[in-house]
Parts: structure tokens; C-alpha cells; sequence
């Protein structure tokens, strides 16, 4: 069973090309959902992070507060890293056991922004990038997220260009709205399934 990554930049539609993944059959983990899950039901991450940003990490009810932790590692970098430190390794564990306990599939599927950034890309088999021309990823997110178009090229600006991460990846799904995706997926899946 092959470990397959699929990443490529805000709004290059890695979510979109996943849910095709997804109704051939194919596993789909998303590293940000389980990363949000972690943070409120692992109780050492849970610790982790307490220790990290206080009491104040957590609500009343369980739940992380969000506001909190933001505010924080918004105006302080070595704090992110620190986040970044606990939730990682913790993501990364949580991943693996997920891919343990799949049967009966020829690869499975996992989502993340930065698997190139981080160099956990050379943990996996093949490498997928979802690769859009930058000025659609822009309407898209501006759309989706409801946020100004200076927000978002910040967010594009801060992340490595596609252009150096593609050159790392195995196999490259065109969402520039033109090709098919489902024709493109459907092509990957067979390569992968073989
Ligand atoms: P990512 O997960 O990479 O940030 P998403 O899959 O959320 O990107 O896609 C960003 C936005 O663009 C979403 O609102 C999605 O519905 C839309 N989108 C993605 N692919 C297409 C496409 N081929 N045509 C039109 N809209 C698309």
C-alpha cells in the first residue's frame, strides 16, 4: 500500500481533487482537520499546548480557544514554532497509524499545504500537486473565504512558489479550470493503482 502526498498552494483546489480521491475509494486524510481534532481530544497535546500558552489554551467547555492562540503566535514567531513543534510530531504519529489501519487499497491519500515547505514530502511514495495559475487561485479564495484580495496574496506570497515545489512531485493535476480535473484524477488513480 503506497503512501501518496498531495499538496499545492492556498486555493489550488487540493480539497476539491481529494473528494474525486475520495469517491474512487481512495482513503483521504486531511492534516489540517485532524490537526484541529488532535489539539482538542490528545490529551499530551493537550498538555503541550497548556504548557505552552497557559491555561487560557482551553475554554471552559474543552474546546481550544482559538482567539487565544492565535492573538499569540500572530505577534510572536517563536511561538508558532513552538506550536508547530508539539503539533507536528503529533500529526505526523496520528498519520502513520491512520495509514496502518487501511485494508484492501492500493494507496493512501494524505492532504497538507506544506509537505514540501517541511520536507515530509521524501516520507512518501509519490507526490501529487494540484497547480493552478495564481490570479484563479486569488478569485477562489477570495470567494470562498470571503476575504480581500491583499490578504490573499499574502498568504500565496508567504508559501514557496509552485513552480519550485512542482519540480518535487511525481504527477501534476491542472485546476485552471480548462482541463478536467476528473479526467486528470481518474489517470493519476490508474498510474497509482497499477
Ligand atoms: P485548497 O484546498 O487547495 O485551498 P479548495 O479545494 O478549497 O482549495 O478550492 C478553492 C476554492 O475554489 C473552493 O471554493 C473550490 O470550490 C473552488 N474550486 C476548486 N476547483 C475549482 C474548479 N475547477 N472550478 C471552479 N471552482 C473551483
Amino acid at each position: 500500500m503506497k503512501k501518496v502526498g498531495i499538496t499545492g498552494g492556498i486555493g489550488s483546489g487540493k480539497t476539491t481533487v481529494c473528494r474525486i480521491f475520495a469517491t474512487l475509494g481512495i482513503p483521504v486524510y486531511s492534516a489540517d482537520d485532524r490537526a484541529k481534532m488532535l489539539m482538542t481530544e490528545d490529551d499530551e497535546l493537550r498538555e503541550q499546548i497548556s504548557y505552552i500558552f497557559g491555561e487560557e489554551a482551553y475554554l471552559a467547555d474543552g474546546s481550544l480557544n482559538r482567539k487565544h492562540l492565535s492573538s499569540i503566535v500572530f505577534a510572536d514567531k517563536n511561538k508558532l514554532k513552538e506550536l508547530e513543534a508539539v503539533v507536528h510530531p503529533a500529526v505526523h504519529q496520528d498519520g502513520e497509524n491512520w495509514h496502518n489501519a487501511q485494508e484492501n487499497v492500493p494507496y493512501t491519500l494524505k492532504e497538507a499545504a506544506l509537505l514540501i515547505e517541511n520536507g515530509s514530502y521524501k516520507k512518501f511514495d509519490k507526490m501529487i500537486m494540484v497547480y493552478t495559475p495564481e490570479e484563479t487561485r486569488i478569485e477562489r479564495v477570495m470567494a470562498r473565504d470571503n476575504t480581500p484580495r491583499k490578504a490573499v496574496e499574502a498568504r500565496i506570497k508567504a508559501q514557496m512558489s509552485d513552480d519550485e515545489k512542482v519540480k518535487l512531485c511525481d504527477y501534476v493535476i491542472y485546476n485552471d479550470g480548462e482541463k478536467s480535473l476528473i479526467r486528470q484524477v481518474l489517470e493519476v488513480h490508474k498510474l497509482l493503482s497499477d
